[in-house]
């Protein structure tokens, strides 16, 4: 465990259990009943064939635990409930999910059953987002909050007043100052008493990747002057009562309470202060930005963990607000917050296969081919060379192994080198090349995955995951590696790993038997910001409970497989109907037989991923679908 750090980021979640393999505790500690998750059996129910009483589905694999959710939402409101008991604060929290975070409809559908004993709600900031957050609340509670930030124009204020109209307890938060013109008009024309507000730029600034957010100079938000053109603008046509609400957000993953507190004071003094001037204040909305120890460090150094809990965060916010509203008796708001990180982050595990690279094969290397043909200067560096691979110096190897390739490629482009002259260079390199990684014992392993489709945030700001194999937990892991993907693309890499290492403490892979590897922690962002980079889709979901009655049973309650080749082209706009017509038609036309077109079909439906290890038979998991 101490290898892979789990007992710091995967607590009160993940461990290793007797078998040697990563169990879930879906609903932490904190319960009388004890259920623990076997990943391993439910990756094995997912892969096996329908025949075997599998679901058939391809790897990569997101697990989706619902109660893991659950936790974490009760958490959240209970860490809010007993900061306001202890500080006898005179109002309530309620907190809204920003859908941007995961918009998958099961997560939508969960936070807000799940939250609806707490008056929980959601957050959108764009049209598609508020669309689906207006029909999620309506099963929501009916005091549960619709946020709308973002960007709007008459569409979007139009339609935010719909929801108000249809009983929904919808706040349209200005974002620029012009907004509010839209709205007092829109609102008029509608006949709606709209509920605003103001999204202020604080000048408190969060100094980490996510904080380019924040301070005077941030993107979003309204500054002073701004706020009080937009009160002036209200109070002008008898308005102001409807300014509720005030928002900010410093940025995600928020490093320590003392920024944070920082933060929340300067806000509750504009809280204050628009109270002061008349304006009808009941909600402080804190955003999100209440982070995830990636690294399971508790270290608020780096961008990849935090320095607080989830305790002291409330406490925090509690405290800062009550001082604030005590010293210019203000009535306490109430206190919202818009977290998604640290709600759904846990919820979701992202399986896959890993195969270590294969050996270099030498097979024909005959060296007398290369010694042959050798000008003077290629025949000193073939010298060194050797001198430097009898005593074992890999990295001078190197550097003498690609001079003499230039040299050796420079002779074969002037003809005076032949093919199997240039193979043997190739192939003498790469047995160095071979030779020194394993002095330096970092293998290369490939994953059957595509780091710009499910670890986006990788790639794009270095953001780590944690990462581990999810079983063979009880053997000690004897290779170092890095994780190769699927794309033909150099970034598609992961070479840095959790708590600064460079490579990743695996086993050696075993022929015929496939390799897991699980990665943790990105329920947040990965699936919506995940793009088709070489055409590689997203992965298959299987929606995991524990079984009534605890111990080590679950249920598989959704399962759903993960974007085929055809969605794939159809998101490209191509016309995979018509693409599988036309090569069926050509492969009539060059006499091929009937097969081709089950072939194809058969193409046009599986995943876009490698097939390999216990994945199912080609075709048992699919429908033929529409290209019979
Ligand atoms: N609210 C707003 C306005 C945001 O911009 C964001 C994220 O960027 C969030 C909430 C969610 O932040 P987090 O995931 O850090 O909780």
């Amino acid at each position: 465990a101490s290898l892979y750090r789990i007992n710091g980021w995967g607590a009160p979640y993940f461990s290793i259990n007797g078998s040697g393999n990563l169990s879930v505790r879906p609903h932490g500690l904190e319960t009388l009943l004890f259920e623990e998750i076997d990943l391993m059996k439910v990756v094995k129910k997912a892969v096996d064939s329908r025949s075997n009483g599998g679901l058939g589905l391809q790897l990569p694999l997101i697990v989706r635990l619902p109660d893991v959710l659950k936790h974490r939402i009760d958490s959240l409101q209970s860490a809010f409930d007993s900061a306001i008991r202890s500080q006898s604060y005179d109002s309530h929290y309620q907190g809204v999910y920003p859908v941007k975070c995961n918009q998958d409809r099961s997560i939508v559908e969960d936070i807000v059953a799940f939250g609806r004993s707490h008056r929980f709600g959601l957050e959108a900031g764009s049209k598609p987002e508020l669309l689906l957050a207006m029909s999620a609340l309506c099963k929501g509670s009916p005091e549960s909050y619709l946020i709308c930030n973002g960007y709007k124009d008459e569409e979007y204020i139009s339609l935010a007043l719909m929801a108000r109209k249809m009983g929904l307890d919808t706040v349209i938060v200005l974002e620029q100052e012009e907004e509010v013109d839209l709205v007092i008009e829109i609102s008029k024309k509608l006949s709606v008493r709209p509920v605003i507000g103001i999204r202020a730029k604080l000048r408190t600034k969060h100094s980490g990747h996510f904080g380019s957010t924040s301070g005077e100079k941030g993107k979003f938000g309204l500054t002073t002057l701004e706020i009080l053109g937009v009160v002036r603008k209200l109070r002008g046509v008898a308005m102001l009562d409807c300014l509720q609400l005030l928002h900010f957000h410093i940025g995600s993953q928020i490093p320590s309470v003392s920024l944070l507190g920082d933060g929340v004071g300067e806000a509750a003094q504009i809280y204050c202060e628009l109270v002061r001037l008349g304006a009808g204040m009941r909600v402080i909305d804190i955003g999100g930005g209440l982070g995830v120890d990636y690294d399971g460090s508790k270290s608020s150094a780096s961008d990849m963990s935090i320095g607080y809990t989830l305790e002291e965060y409330a406490a925090t916010v509690v405290q800062a607000v009550r001082y604030v509203c005590d010293q210019k008796f203000v009535k306490h708001p109430v206190i919202c917050s818009e977290s998604g990180r640290a709600l759904v982050s846990h919820h979701s595990v992202l399986v896959f296969e890993a195969t270590a690279a294969r050996e270099v094969a030498t097979p024909g290397l005959d060296l007398s081919y290369l010694t042959l043909g050798l000008s003077d200067d290629a025949r000193t560096e073939y010298g060194n060379l050797m001198g430097a691979a009898m005593k074992g110096e890999y990295e001078l190897c190197l550097v003498h192994a690609e001079q003499l390739k230039q040299r050796c490629v420079e002779e074969f482009k002037l003809g005076s080198f032949a093919l199997e002259q240039l193979a043997a260079v190739d192939m003498l390199c790469d047995l160095l090349s071979h030779a020194s990684q394993q002095a330096d014992s970092v293998r290369t392993y490939h994953v059957n995955l595509s780091v710009f489709s499910s670890i986006p945030d990788f790639w794009a700001i270095e953001q780590l995951f944690p990462i581990m194999p999810i079983h063979r937990l009880d053997q000690r892991p004897s290779i170092n590696a890095i994780l190769s993907d699927l794309t033909c693309d150099s970034d598609g890499k992961v070479t840095k790993f959790i708590g600064g290492a460079t490579s990743l403490p695996l086993h050696e892979s075993r022929p015929g038997e496939p390799y897991y590897l699980g990665m943790f922690l990105g329920g947040a962002y990965q699936e919506a910001l995940g793009g088709l980079h070489n055409l590689l889709g997203s992965a298959s979901v299987v929606r995991v409970v524990g079984s009534d009655g605890g111990g080590q049973a679950f249920a598989v309650t959704g399962a759903v497989p993960g974007q085929s080749c055809a969605d794939v082209l159809r998101a490209m706009r191509h016309e995979p109907d018509s693409m599988f017509e036309a090569l069926k038609c050509r492969a009539e036309d060059c006499f091929m037989g009937e097969s081709v077109a089950r072939t194809l079909a058969w193409s046009f439906n599986a995943m876009p991923y490698l097939r390999h290890g216990a994945t199912t038979a080609a075709g048992d998991e699919h429908e033929w679908g529409g290209y019979d």
